[in-house]
């Protein structure tokens, strides 16, 4: 059994792991701050021994992780998902530091919300597609020679300043907010919002829609895609949709498809 899990809603993603170990050392750097769910997706080397050695005490951590094939299947019912990334890529996507990230994802999962957190792979960490999915991405500040943490360590940062984050946020939310200036608006608007964010399941289906249709209306030409759905992806990730929203949307594109077929 997998004990006092302070964050129901929140999932640590490892995908594609090369060391076991590591898988074990980050369900323990978890466990530690009371994070318990963990998804993995494709591991290398899973269950091992290796793993549960290294996880000393959060071996239960490691027993219950759910294996799936591929990210979609890890994050399908996610309303925000964030990736975690040690460098800057081409076209930038909305970055939290790790703090606000951490506001967020208490805060978000504390509304009921499941959350995801990506952690790529050792060796080349997450791909641009897999970075595509997130809402936000979220870098830990390190010193300019070495900006690769080890997994799991990176794992324990973004997991410490969760549990920091809630402690903080633990009966004095109020008190804590009214003094903040860096709250931001999209964190007040979430609050009083009258649907539920879309999932990430509802974005992939209306991302491949969308495709289909600038494809059709010869728009899109996927031979020679340049970064169109790297930059509607962006744009629509940044809105943040809500599931009624994503349903006006996939019914315009609907119609669109009916008038030119
Ligand atoms: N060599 C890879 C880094 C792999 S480190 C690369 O160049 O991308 C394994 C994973 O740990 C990364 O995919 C990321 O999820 C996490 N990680 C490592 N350093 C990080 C940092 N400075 N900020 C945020 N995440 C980091």
């Amino acid at each position: 059994m997998t004990e006092q899990n302070l964050f129901p809603g929140l999932r640590i993603v490892l995908i594609e792991t090369s060391h076991p170990g590591n898988i074990g050392a980050a369900a323990r750097a978890m466990k530690n701050m009371g994070v318990t769910s963990l998804y993995l997706v494709n591991p290398l080397e899973f269950p091992s021994a290796k793993a549960n050695y290294r996880a000393v005490s959060a071996a239960d951590v490691v027993e219950n992780a759910i294996v799936v094939s591929d990210v979609d299947a890890a994050v399908a019912d996610c309303e925000l998902v964030i990736g975690t990334s040690a460098r800057n890529r081409r076209i930038p996507w909305p970055l939290l530091d790790t703090r606000a990230c951490a506001e967020k994802v208490v805060a978000e999962q504390r509304r009921g919300m499941k959350v995801a957190i990506l952690f790529g792979r050792e060796s080349r960490g997450l791909k641009n597609e897999e970075l595509q999915k997130c809402h936000y991405h979220v870098n830990i500040p390190t010193g300019e020679a070495y900006s690769s943490l080890n997994l799991a360590m990176a794992v324990q940062v973004i997991c410490y300043e969760i549990l920091q984050s809630s402690l903080r946020q633990d009966g004095q939310a109020e008190t804590f907010y009214a003094t903040r200036s860096d709250r931001r608006d999209d964190d007040a608007e979430a609050e009083n919002w009258d649907m539920e964010y879309a999932t990430a399941q509802d974005m992939e289906h209306l991302f491949e829609h969308l495709e289909q249709t600038l494809v059709q209306v010869n728009f899109h030409d996927p031979k020679n895609p340049r970064q169109l759905m790297t930059r509607l992806r962006r744009m629509l990730n940044r809105i943040r949709p809500d599931q009624m929203e994503v349903n006006i949307l996939r019914g315009f594109l609907t119609a669109i498809n009916k008038k030119c077929s």
